[in-house]
């Protein structure tokens, strides 16, 4: 990858991805010239309400919704707020109050509301998906569970849910419950048509698929309990109010339009690439695991486990030469913090401490994947031979 700032091997896709092309260009007109307010009443406010309107229909096609249940937000982290403390909030006012459910390696998107509201966390498995006998059991033990929210993809270490168990648990057991799942790692590695309808409530996050950074989808099923977790002037159906985006919310449009369309493409492409990092760096260094089965994950993960060394030491050899990874997920402070899904996954600190997360994307080349080869090799063997250990 160039920048101005010289050759970048980018592995951090699951923090954030480059914006696509088509999605800059969406944009543009609307951080220029067509820059009308879509609420107001004149004809060019009535342009920007268009162009919205076309964003949603085709947000709504490519998760095979109706238009109606797409409403924009302000970022990933948003829509999960809002899907866990809205639908309590509804709950609430409706003389039902109640409780929310979630798995220990939620995004903190919405472990942080769960456990806000006194909510109750259920054990997942060694891959980091919900143990399904855990979260059956919570079901049956909690009274009135108003909200379930299980994620569609572990943003940490990739491994995928399966939403129809989830569903069909969800279902039975909780009938009255609305069912929300934070998609916002799926758009590139699985069609979200296929998970609308098993759930109520869908978590989206622009800048993960391409689409610029501050715009988030929630897509609210028609008759779900839910109240606005932002009021004011009563945008997107009184459910997020807030001044329209325009331009972040074109762009993402764009961006989940091309996300959706070169997917079967990409998928290949992508898990040679990932396949070729990881077996690479398991057959040239000793003593690393690949932290989730490659069945278990999407094509993008390419998380390992690295014994005898730390993580930061090695986040900080790879960034001197120019190989961006992370170790856990991103987080505000920049602080490495233990990884609170590899703890829920019962891995052991000898082993989590050496984590390092490589996430690949639309922009992933063969040329990046040798750079991180090498890079990662080299500065295992450094680190391990200054600390003593083979
Ligand atoms: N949920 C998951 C699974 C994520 O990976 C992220 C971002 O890292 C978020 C929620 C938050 O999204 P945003 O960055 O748009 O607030």
């Amino acid at each position: 990858m160039n920048t101005s700032t010289g050759t970048l091997a980018y592995l951090d896709h699951a923090a954030t991805t480059p914006m696509r092309a088509g999605a800059v260009a969406a944009m543009l007109p609307f951080l220029t010239e067509r820059y009308a307010n879509p609420s107001g009443s004149h004809r060019f406010a009535r342009d920007a309400r268009r162009a919205v309107d076309e964003a949603r229909d085709a947000v709504a096609e490519a998760l095979g919704v109706p238009p109606g249940w797409v409403v924009f937000t302000g970022c990933g982290t948003e829509s999960d707020n809002a899907a866990i403390t809205g639908v309590l909030a509804a709950a609430a006012a409706a003389g039902r109050p109640g409780t929310a459910v979630c798995p220990a390696a939620e995004h903190h998107a919405v472990l942080h509301p769960v456990e806000h509201h006194g909510g109750r966390v259920v054990a997942v498995d060694r891959s980091g998906r919900v143990d399904l006998d855990a979260l059956a059991d919570a079901l049956r033990s909690t009274p009135d569970v108003r909200v379930v929210s299980v994620m569609a993809v572990n943003n940490e270490v990739g491994s995928i849910t399966d939403l129809v168990a989830v569903s069909a648990l969800v279902r039975e057991l909780a009938p009255d419950a609305v069912l929300h799942t934070d998609a916002v790692q799926t758009p590139s590695w699985a069609d979200l048509r296929i998970i609308t309808p098993l759930v109520d409530l869908v978590s989206l996050s622009a800048h993960k698929f391409g689409g610029p950074k501050g715009v988030g989808v929630l897509v609210v099923r028609d008759g779900t309990p839910f109240e606005p977790i932002i009021m004011g002037g009563g945008q997107e159906r009184e459910r997020r109010s807030g001044t329209h985006n325009v331009a972040g919310i074109v762009a993402t449009a764009a961006a989940l339009t091309e996300t959706d369309t070169d997917r079967a493409d990409e998928l290949p492409r992508i898990t040679r690439l990932r396949d070729r990092l990881v077996d690479t760096l398991l057959a040239e260094l000793d003593d690393v695991i690949e932290t989730v089965p490659r069945p278990d994950k999407v094509a993008g993960s390419a998380h390992v486990c690295i014994a005898g060394i730390e993580s930061e030491a090695l986040l900080f050899l790879l960034d001197q030469a120019e190989v961006c990874a992370s170790a856990a997920s991103a987080c505000a402070s920049g602080a490495m913090e233990p990884s609170h899904v590899l703890a829920a996954m019962g891995v052991e600190r000898g082993w989590s401490s050496g984590a390092l997360r490589m996430s690949l994307g639309a922009t992933t080349t063969e040329a990046d994947v040798d750079r991180a080869i090498e890079v990662v090799v080299d500065a295992v063997r450094r680190l391990r031979r200054g600390s003593g250990s083979s």
